[in-house]
């Protein structure tokens, strides 16, 4: 057994100074080797925290054994008994399994979502999911994001014959919007392919509210609809100017960015948000500016920043400046954008739950000359078309959802739910499908079938030991 085991392989990334010109993906592979010695360090924990804490309760703890074995094939497949969409999660994913690792107690938790990765690298990924016999019955779902594709998974292993209508011209929701320099755009294809065996049609162009709504879909004969619709559309700044050409809404701007479309940005970018989005926006920008000026304007301090530590630090690593306690109040600018002017902000006394307010200090404002604003402030679901009775209504997690246990709306057959992130998005399906399976099951007199055996063996896949139930709530 590897004697460190408190300190984690050291996992190669580009340096700040070479990353910050191109999108090559930052983050190198584990090898082989160095992956059995990264996997020799989990504790083999009776009670296997990281796999509560996993939104899809994957096996963690399975897959991460295996790979100390060197059996990459086997811990390939423990990845994809859960997992349709391994591929890009094992770049992606915001890694809660990670964070309930016991290794990080002391030291840095063993690194999980990098050994999915080398699983999937040097193990046999190409796999096909295989279904269980065809039900007969058909089921429509809403929106190719994850929650979409996961639904589409579930459904369809169960036996069920599966449509997808995607409104966008391209599958993955907002995935699309994740930077190449983190996922490169091959991810989703490799876990799109590993359904090809499954009885699911998807189709790209076609957006309810407008060319159909769930409603017609039940009437067309569809027994039920799952809607994952996400957060599609953006939220604005609601400050004068908005409309000049040259401010973006970070989702369009980095989706276009990373179909080899971006709008052009200039030299000088300003970045209003202090999220995920945010720190993505600012740097794609500043590779596509060229050597340009990117500056982050934020109206509230570091520690108040919405966005992950580790992403902070690596757009502050890349020379990335910040603008904090500042707030937009117009953009200027003749025929584009030639700047903002910022409130300036002071944070008030804590309230009742300890949360400081950015508050205006009267008369302190700030003009930063910039090219282009890209406006990463939030997204919202776009639930233009959709009929009232349906009752559908952001969630905790933004997306719009149905009712707890299973997310059923206000119209029978017709079901609802997103996530904060992909896995959990993923996961939000899962419970949405188990009902709509329930639902559909009972109309025709049938008991409910438990998701089978994603790869078609005979044997039902184990429960890992000690595992008690997800450590997480909807
Ligand atoms: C820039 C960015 C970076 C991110 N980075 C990460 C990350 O690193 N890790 C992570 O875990 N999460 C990340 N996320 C969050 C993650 O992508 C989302 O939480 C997840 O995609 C939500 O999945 P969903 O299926 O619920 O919704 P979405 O991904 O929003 O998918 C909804 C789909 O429905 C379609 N749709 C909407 N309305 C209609 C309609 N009327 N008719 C037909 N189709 C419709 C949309 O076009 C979209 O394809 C990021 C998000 C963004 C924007």
């Amino acid at each position: 057994m590897y004697s460190y085991a408190n300190k984690r392989i050291r996992i190669r990334e580009e340096t700040p100074t070479l990353r910050s010109h191109d999108f090559d993906e930052i983050i190198h592979p584990y090898s082989p080797i160095e992956a059995i010695r990264e996997a020799e360090r989990c504790n083999q924990c009776a009670l296997p925290y990281c796999i509560e804490a996993c939104p899809i309760s994957q096996d963690c703890r399975g897959y991460v054994t295996l790979i100390s074995q060197g059996k990459f094939d086997e811990a390939a497949k423990t990845v994809l008994f859960a997992n349709p969409m391994a591929s890009s999660l094992c770049k992606a994913c915001y890694h809660y399994c990670e964070t309930a690792c016991i290794r990080g107690n002391r030291g840095l938790p063993v690194a999980i979502r990098h050994l999915k990765r080398a699983a999937l690298e040097y193990g046999d990924s190409d796999l096909e999911y295989a279904s269980a016999a065809r039900l007969g019955f058909q089921v429509a779902v809403i929106g190719g994001g994850p929650a979409g594709i996961m639904a589409a998974w579930e459904l369809a292993l169960r036996g069920y014959s599966v449509t997808v209508f995607e409104q966008d011209s391209q599958f993955g929701g907002q995935m699309g919007a994740i930077p190449r320099y983190r996922l490169d755009g091959s991810e989703l294809e490799k876990d799109m392919h590993r359904l090809r065996g499954l009885d699911i049609r998807f189709h790209t162009g076609r957006k309810a509210g407008t060319d159909f709504t769930p409603e017609s879909l039940l009437k067309e004969g569809y027994e039920a609809v799952y809607v994952a619709i996400g957060t599609s559309a953006h939220r604005e700044l609601g400050i004068p100017g908005e409309e000049k050409p040259g401010v973006y809404p970070a989702l369009e701007f980095l989706k276009e960015a990373n179909r080899g479309a971006p709008p052009e940005v200039g030299k000088r970018v300003v970045v209003v948000g202090g999220g995920d989005v945010a720190m993505d926006a600012a740097r794609t920008s500043l590779r596509l500016t060229n050597g340009g000026q990117v500056v982050v304007a934020y109206r509230r301090t570091r520690e108040e920043m919405p966005a992950e530590k580790e992403e902070i630090k690596e757009t502050v690593d890349e020379g990335i400046e910040f603008l904090y306690l500042a707030a937009p109040l117009e953009i200027r600018g003749k025929d584009r954008v030639e700047g903002v002017v910022f409130q300036k902000m002071k944070l008030s006394e804590p309230d009742a739950s300890g949360r400081r307010s950015p508050v205006p200090i009267p008369g302190e404002e700030e003009f930063v000359p910039c090219d282009s604003v890209i406006a990463a402030v939030g997204q919202k679901a776009d639930m233009i078309g959709f009929s009232r009775e349906l009752g559908l209504a952001a969630g905790s997690q933004g997306a719009p959802e149905g009712k707890l246990p299973g997310f059923s709306t206000g119209v029978e057959g017709v079901f609802a739910s997103g996530g904060k992130s992909i896995v959990f998005a993923m996961a939000a399906a899962t419970k949405a499908a188990e009902a709509i399976d329930a639902y559909v099951s009972r109309k025709h007199g049938l008991s409910p079938h438990p998701r089978p055996h994603p790869f078609g063996d005979r044997e039902s896949v184990p429960v890992p030991s000690g595992y008690t139930g997800p450590s997480w709530h909807f």
